[in-house]
């Protein structure tokens, strides 16, 4: 996309028309439409209208708008502080366009953007929040979709809720700048005066906003161990991206993609924590006592984690540190790659008769004499998910062989999973040392073996086999979180 794409050939403002004169020329359903519209705010409708339908003098009625029973003239249009032409007659149109410019008036003309000085959203109101969609050239469906969309995310109760807020401005004003302000909003937004106002309580919603006012004990921090999903932004739960709304400072990994960071508050501190090109990582107490220190500071924390945090994501240690230190966390779940995996290959992690256990391993503790358990566990059918296992692919490869294991056992590899630029590979037991000589692999690959594998879509990925005699392993480095 261009440049001159990014811009809008229309800016949206919102005018003052409280008490001011609306003029609307035409006597049939256009000028309804934008009567109806215009009905929304709190302007005096004036209608210009001879012959007017019968729909036009009902609504005229019901909504005391002032009639003008007349052929249209330019003086008709004096004083108003918006003009729509809107009498499906080409010549008229232009006539009232051209007065209302003389006049200095902004006019829009129904369906003939050339005549317009400004153009009307689709609208979702919840007065006295309003939320204007334009779409320019892109048409009134898109825009009506969209309006439809965003009214279903939004409590019918918000614009009470910010009716109430701004009962309270002056108030909030008062609180000292910063932390302790924002937090009375988010609380106020998020924390019981909103529920009051959704349960239809407005005096409970009033008092609990006061309780908020008045609470004068020093914040207190709190982090949440977040999981990012694996990589598509859309994978983001709910939950997650209200907290990244609300965060303070959002501390994250190597493995979570920017777009996500992004959606966390535009003012908050972004501390980048993993490996990336060219920066240097902090090891796992460095990171507890960065959370420790942020959460003694009464910041909301959002501690980002790839996937699910409680998967190879070392929350463990983080949580014990924070209980120790006495700073209040929770921990809210993420999409784990091996599901991610396994959706992009339509591929049943557990199957009927086949497999009815799953195991979850790196396959990094492979390396001492005695098997773990979670090997004999894939020999007696579970299917298994490798992290960060394509550096050990011949080992796990190997040893599982050895122990028992079908060299024919089907094997799923995805690397990227659930990003656009994923790439699937299928093949068995036996081919999969092939991996480790694939230099081509360098992002993040999860691993699926087991009889249920064969139950997966190949449709869209390639032989592993095809890299069998691949040469020896390559040194690039796996996306390794820890
Ligand atoms: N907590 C994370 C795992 C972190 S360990 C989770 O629940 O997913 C890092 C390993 O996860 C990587 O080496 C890789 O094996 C796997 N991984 C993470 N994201 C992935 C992705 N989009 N595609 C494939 N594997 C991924």
């Amino acid at each position: 996309m261009s440049q001159a794409n990014t811009k809008l050939n229309a800016f949206p403002v919102f005018m003052r028309v409280d008490g001011e004169a609306v003029a609307i020329v035409g006597n049939g359903e256009e000028a309804l439409a934008k009567a109806r519209l215009l009905a929304q705010s709190s302007a005096v409708l004036r209608i210009v209208a001879d012959n007017a339908s019968g729909g036009l003098l009902d609504f005229i009625a019901s909504v005391g708008a002032v009639h003008i029973n007349a052929a249209y003239k330019a003086v008709h249009l004096q004083g108003a502080a918006l003009v729509f032409a809107a009498s499906g007659d080409e010549a008229l149109d232009r006539r009232v366009a051209e007065d209302a410019r003389r006049l200095g008036i902004p006019v829009n003309a129904v369906d003939r953007p050339d005549l317009c000085d400004f153009f009307t959203p689709a609208l979702v109101n919840r007065a006295p929040v309003a939320i204007a969609i334009g779409t320019d050239g892109a048409g009134p469906v898109l825009a009506q979709m969209l309006r439809g969309r965003i009214d279903r995310m939004l409590s019918p109760s918000l614009g009470r809720l910010a009716a109430l807020a701004a009962s309270f401005r002056a108030a909030a004003e008062r609180l000292p700048k910063g932390n302790r302000r924002r937090r009375f909003w988010s609380d106020f937004f998020a924390g019981a005066p909103a529920k009051a106002i959704e349960a239809g309580d407005l005096a409970e919603a009033h008092g609990a906003a006061l309780d908020l006012l008045a609470q004068d004990a020093p914040v207190e921090g709190h982090i949440a161990l977040v999981g990012a999903g694996p990589g598509a932004e859309d994978l983001l739960t709910l939950r997650a991206h209200r907290l990244l709304m609300d965060a303070d400072a959002i501390v994250y990994d190597a493995l979570v993609p920017e777009a996500i960071v992004a959606m966390g508050r535009r003012d908050a501190e972004r501390l980048p924590v993993g490996k990336r090109k060219g920066c240097h990582s902090k090891s796992q107490e460095e990171i507890n006592a960065l959370l420790i220190e942020l959460g003694r500071a009464g910041k909301r924390v959002v501690r980002l984690k790839s996937g699910d945090p409680l998967v190879f994501g070392r929350a463990g240690e983080e949580m014990a540190a924070l209980r120790e230190a006495g700073i209040a966390y929770e921990v809210v779940p993420g999409v784990t790659a091996a599901f991610a995996a396994a959706a992009d290959f339509e591929l049943p992690l557990t199957l009927r008769g086949v497999s009815s256990s799953m195991v979850f391993t790196t396959g990094h503790d492979l390396k001492g004499n005695s098997l773990p358990d979670w090997a004999k566990l894939a020999i007696s059918g579970a299917t298994v998910a490798v992290y960060m296992g394509r550096s050990v692919a011949a080992e796990v490869a190997g040893r599982l062989i050895e122990a028992g294991l079908s060299p024919d056992t089907a094997v799923a590899v995805v690397e990227n999973a659930s990003l656009a630029g994923r790439r699937r590979f299928h093949g068995t037991l036996a081919d999969l040392p092939s991996l480790e000589a694939r230099a081509d692999l360098t992002g993040p690959v999860m691993t699926i073996i087991g009889d249920a594998v064969a139950g997966a879509n190949f449709e869209q990925s390639e032989p592993l086999a095809a890299h069998r005699h691949g040469g020896a392993a390559s040194a690039v480095a796996e996306g390794v979180e820890q």
